[in-house]
């Protein structure tokens, strides 16, 4: 009668068996990704169990130094190496060696001060376990000064000219000191044309040309392209990636405000990276951004499903079961992309945009009608009003905000008309009037907005 017994001693070795096999192999890796940005670098290394890392910085050269737990060398984490751009704002290159059996040590050099941060991810949505390098750097940039850097490298220039041409008057007056200049010299400073001020952390735009005598000041627009990096957001049925199409209206929309005069467009994301929604508010709030328009193109699981929709910030509850179905989709982008949940300003950023106000859903509603109404001329439209639901990227207590689903992306008809460029610039020309159209009924009033 051993049997039982034997087959328990079987298990036993079989258990031990496998945990040797696990101690041996570890993880294998799936992929390897690198998502270089102005705003940070993300390296994501992918793979088929959980990865612990421990990190550390060292100097000159500046490098990150990771060291990963149970993994070997394999030819899928040495890709790596060629994923680099030359033009990756933060990463110099990436050395792949096995430091000691069973830990792969990576090295990053870098090529700016960089604020690091490794994290973890449990398996979601197509991805298996991800281990995350954010590289941002120690000082942020600041928003505002990026909006105006055109314009103001623009008035350098200026200004240079006007410098090179005194210079040269003078260099004549030198050579040539009897003969009066009459004509040659620039009388006047470098022209002045409207940009905002910055000055530390206030900044005031100052006043733009009158428009009918209502706008007084520079009007911003913050534009939100969904998605992005590791969130590919709806992918249509012949591949066209939503963060892909909506960066492509979202640029050629930047491009057609920044010519209205009196506005600015200011973009939450102008790459292919992804930024966690709060991060998206917070943007927008930090230039005192007077819009929020953010752009998508999504799926649902019927695939005639058609139309394009607008979204307005819900106090009480979704309008419909679509639109909290929509909300819960577009709000789990944080979990698809990336979010490092234990980032310190993550919580306090949260916190505030909870704080929604009936004046910010009233206003949405007004700007998301007068959007819905000029789509409603080139396309069709899902439903003939602006939906509610809680979408977390329009949130933000005080600008008006809207989430406009450009069109079913899951839809192969029009997956084909957001692929098409007269389209998308017809998109665009709705989008445009329509912000135009809202401005010109609800001026905005002087900034009062502490930061
Ligand atoms: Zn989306």
């Amino acid at each position: 009668m051993t049997t039982r017994r034997d087959a328990l001693r079987a298990m036993g070795s079989l258990v031990l068996l496998l945990g040797a096999r696990d101690l041996a192999f570890g993880a294998s890796i799936v992929a390897v990704r690198v998502w270089p940005a102005d705003d940070y670098t993300r390296v994501t290394i992918e793979s088929d169990a959980a990865l612990s890392a421990k990190h550390f910085m060292a100097e000159n050269p500046s490098r990150l130094v990771i060291d990963v737990d149970g993994l070997e060398l394999s030819p899928a984490l040495r890709e790596l190496v060629g994923k680099v751009r030359s033009d990756d704002p933060y990463i110099a290159g990436v050395r792949v060696g096995q430091n000691q059996p069973r830990i792969v040590r990576l090295v990053i050099d870098l090529k700016q001060s960089t604020a690091p941060q490794v994290f973890t991810l449990a398996p979601v949505a197509a991805y298996q376990h991800r281990l995350v390098f954010d590289l941002r750097p120690t000082q942020e940039r600041d928003p505002l000064l990026a909006l105006i850097k055109d314009k103001e490298s623009a008035e350098e220039e200026a200004a240079q000219a006007v410098q090179d041409a005194l210079g040269e008057f003078i260099g004549k007056i030198e050579n040539k000191p009897l003969t009066p200049p009459v004509a040659a010299a620039p009388a006047k400073p470098p022209m002045q044309t409207p940009a905002p001020q910055v000055a530390g952390a206030k900044p005031s735009p100052s006043v733009a040309p009158p428009h009918d005598g209502k706008m007084d000041r520079l009007i911003i627009v913050a534009l939100d392209p969904g998605h992005g990096g590791e969130d590919p957001g709806a992918i249509g049925p012949s591949g066209l990636r939503e963060k892909d199409v909506v960066l492509q209206v979202a640029l050629q929309l930047r491009d057609r405000i920044n010519a209205v005069p009196g506005m600015r467009a200011m973009l939450t994301r102008d790459a292919d990276f992804f930024v966690p929604l709060h991060d998206r508010v917070r943007k927008a709030r930090r230039v005192q951004a007077d819009l929020f328009v953010s752009l998508h193109a999504d799926a649902f699981f019927k695939p005639h499903a058609r139309g394009a929709s607008v979204f307005a910030l819900s106090q009480s509850g979704a309008s419909s079961t679509a639109a909290r179905w929509m909300a819960q989709k577009e709000n789990a982008a944080d979990l698809i992309g990336g979010v490092n949940v234990k980032a310190k300003d993550a919580a306090v950023a949260r916190a505030l945009l909870d704080m929604s106000t009936a004046a910010q859903i009233k206003d949405s509603m007004k700007l998301g009608s007068e959007v819905l109404g000029q789509i409603g001329k080139v396309g069709r439209l899902h439903k003939p009003r602006v939906e509610q639901a809680g979408f977390a990227v329009l949130k933000a207590p005080d600008i008006p905000s809207i989430l406009v689903e450009t069109a079913f992306i899951s839809n192969p008809d029009e997956e084909a008309k957001l692929r098409d460029p007269r389209y998308q610039a017809q998109l665009v020309d709705a989008l445009t009037t329509g912000i135009k159209r809202y401005f010109a009924k609800n001026p905005p009033i002087a900034r009062q907005r502490a930061l």
